[in-house]
């Protein structure tokens, strides 16, 4: 390969045979795609068609890495795994920190592609280079925390990087995540299921290997720049002492802290779990993913109570809000339960707890009877039950089977109008982000090629208002509009420029969280001097913002393959029809309607059937998905 940055390999391995190849990764590849969720979305496209079922051998689970993995510029320690989801059955991705990504660079290897499904449970190691599948049949059953450490014990390495399933993914529950590196989830998409479906459980990894970078003096230069003013940001202290869970208060103040399954939008017992709070009783030091100023990762521990002995990492906001407002549960040692829980079964904490809220809602409204829980009594604020059905839903006993299929098939198969309580959006449950009191969220989760996202767009601009950043980014013709939460003006200029960004963002290997959105420090002149000076590439901003927007048309457009189109962009009822008053004292719905058109517009995208047109494909090189979809497209 001419580029530096890229270990210029991968592997393919075809887990009905068990071989193993090495191949090369195409120079092409890397200039239109870049790497991570561009290769996964240009593989699935390619390999993994609209008659393939996810849990099938058909489909592939790709592990893939971009150019600044494993180098200088700051949190560049994400990577991303693609596939098709057992979710939502369209395209998923996952993107996860720790320290996976840049130990496969060092092991040489780029991405790692998996097909088929192997006779008996194997793991994959890698170790500079070399791979070979090996058997895992012992490890089958064990939580993911046990299967990090048995790996590290058999291999006699305690630096061996594992990513790994749980028995929610051995049991195919839909939105079974990945562990890595015990601190980190692959979570949403339900990956956890597709390797289960493989009977692959873990990837382990090592490598002693450089990442090579074609300027090191120039990308040294950039690298530190953006070190120095990550550090530098104006809520760099905050988030770094309080991480994600910093942001319960400022959301429930706002009335943006969805409360009793999306029933309200604050919760009047949010200082019990708030990060002060989680701070002062239960912290115990700070952790970082690889290369990263912010150290936004925390460990907590419980030293008291029935949950004592119980300690986390990388413990967010989303557990706070599912298993806390959304349930009613103002206990904050019970939360850190359920975070770990989630961990170690391998479970999607967005998705399991909304489900949890979603049953709740039913049987109190009646929709679901007693006696369909087997003995648990799931009122509001109940966690002690709450743990069971998670539980129970890791291994589909009774009612957990039906709650790990995701709120949208479990609606429909209980029936009884029950989908109107299912919080989701093309099957994907909704994360703690109202859409009420910040519009541009309702339109992130709509348009978004996973379903229900807020990552994708990261509306983080108009959340509570950064007119600061806006005026930095956009300039001052958008003010006072575009960072107003309330304001659907601009925004689907929002919510293009932030799926764009963020697609590239994936790519290279960083954190969204660490200094482009969260941080609204870095943007696309920074990336694209870091992904020039580090590949060789002749790039700049305007081809990295090419390059973006392809990975998202090419996204939707593997979405349209499977019948999407613009009647999937929907929000659930609730959050059209019922407002929520902690936003504002009059309520607040959501206008989507208001913002859809702006963003088809700008995505050049045909505001009737929502799919990029063939102009809009054709200037993106995209002219064999012009091929394929054909006549779905218009002119
Ligand atoms: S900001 Fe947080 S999640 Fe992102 S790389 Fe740093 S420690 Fe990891």
């Amino acid at each position: 390969m001419r580029y530096q940055g890229y270990t210029g390999k991968y592997l393919e391995v075809d887990l009905t045979t068990g071989r193993i190849e090495t191949r090369p990764v195409e120079d092409k590849l890397a200039e239109t795609y870049l790497g991570a969720n561009g290769f996964g979305t240009r593989l699935l496209w390619e390999r993994v068609g609209p008659e393939v079922d996810p849990l099938s051998p058909e489909n592939i689970i790709v592990f893939a890495t971009g150019p600044l993995n494993g180098t200088l510029m700051p949190n560049s320690g994400r990577m991303e795994v693609i596939t098709k989801s057992p979710l939502t059955g369209i395209y998923g991705d996952s993107n996860a920190g720790g320290f996976l990504g840049p130990e496969l660079k060092f092991a040489g290897v780029d991405f790692v592609v998996f097909s088929g499904r192997a006779a008996a449970p194997v793991y994959l190691r890698i170790e500079d280079g070399r791979a070979e599948l090996r058997d895992a049949r012992h490890l089958w059953g064990k939580d993911t925390f046990e299967t990090e450490e048995l790996i590290q014990k058999e291999l006699r390495d305690p630096g061996i990087k594992v990513a790994c399933i749980g028995p929610a993914g051995e049991n195919l529950v839909r939105y079974a995540c990945i562990q890595a590196t015990m601190s980190r989830s692959f979570g949403r998409v339900g990956g956890g299921a597709v390797m289960g479906s493989k009977n692959l459980k873990a990837l382990a990894v090592r490598g002693f290997g450089p990442v090579r970078i074609a300027d090191p003096e120039k990308f040294y230069e950039v690298a530190t720049r953006s070190h120095f003013g990550i550090r530098g940001n104006d809520i760099y202290p905050a988030v770094s002492r309080y991480g994600t869970p910093g942001i319960v208060s400022i959301m429930n103040g706002i009335g943006r802290f969805p409360t009793k399954n999306f029933q309200l939008g604050g919760y009047d017992q949010a200082d019990k779990i708030n990060a002060e709070a989680l701070r002062e009783q239960y912290f115990v030091k700070d952790v970082a993913c690889y290369g990263c100023p912010v150290a936004c990762d925390k460990i907590y521990r419980v030293d008291e109570g029935p949950y004592a002995g119980t300690e986390v990492r990388s413990f967010e906001y989303e557990t706070l809000g599912g298993y806390g407002a959304s349930i009613l549960n103002p206990r904050l040692d019970s939360i850190i339960k359920a975070g770990d829980l989630c961990d170690r079964l391998g479970l999607d904490v967005i998705s399991v707890s909304r489900a949890i809220s979603f049953a709740m809602e039913l049987y109190d409204r009646g929709i679901l009877k007693k006696e369909a829980f087997d003995g648990l009594n799931p009122v509001w604020g109940n966690i002690e039950d709450a743990l069971e059905l998670t539980r129970r839903i890791a291994y589909k006993q009774g009612i957990g089977a039906l709650l790990s299929q995701g709120v949208r098939r479990a609606a429909a198969e209980i029936g009884h109008g029950a989908d109107h309580y299912a919080m989701e959006v093309k099957g994907q449950e909704i994360a703690s982000q109202d859409g009420r009191a910040q519009q541009s969220m309702g339109l992130a989760h709509v348009t978004s090629s996973r379903g229900a996202d807020h990552l994708k767009g990261f509306p983080t601009i108009d959340e509570t208002g950064y007119p600061t950043e806006a005026r930095r980014r956009y300039g001052e013709q958008y003010l006072p509009d575009m960072a107003d939460p309330r304001s659907t003006k601009f925004k689907g200029f929002l919510i293009k420029d932030g799926e764009d960004y963020a697609a590239v963002v994936d790519a290279v290997g960083t954190c969204k969280s660490g200094g482009n959105f969260v941080l609204a420090q870095l943007y696309w002149d920074d990336v694209a001097g870091a992904v020039r000076y580090a590949t060789g590439m002749e790039l700049d901003a305007d081809g990295l913002k090419v390059i973006g927007e392809r990975i998202v048309n090419l996204q939707r457009a593997y979405n349209a393959l499977h019948g999407i189109s613009r009647k999937d962009d929907r929000l659930p009822k609730r959050l059209l029809t019922e407002p929520n008053y902690q936003s504002t004292k009059e309520g607040s719905v959501c206008r989507l309607e208001e913002m859809l058109p702006e963003y088809y517009n700008l995505r050049g995208w045909d505001a009737e059937n929502g799919l990029p047109t063939v102009a809009r494909l054709r200037q993106l090189a995209l002219d064999d998905v012009v091929e394929r979809l054909g006549p779905k497209l218009k002119p």
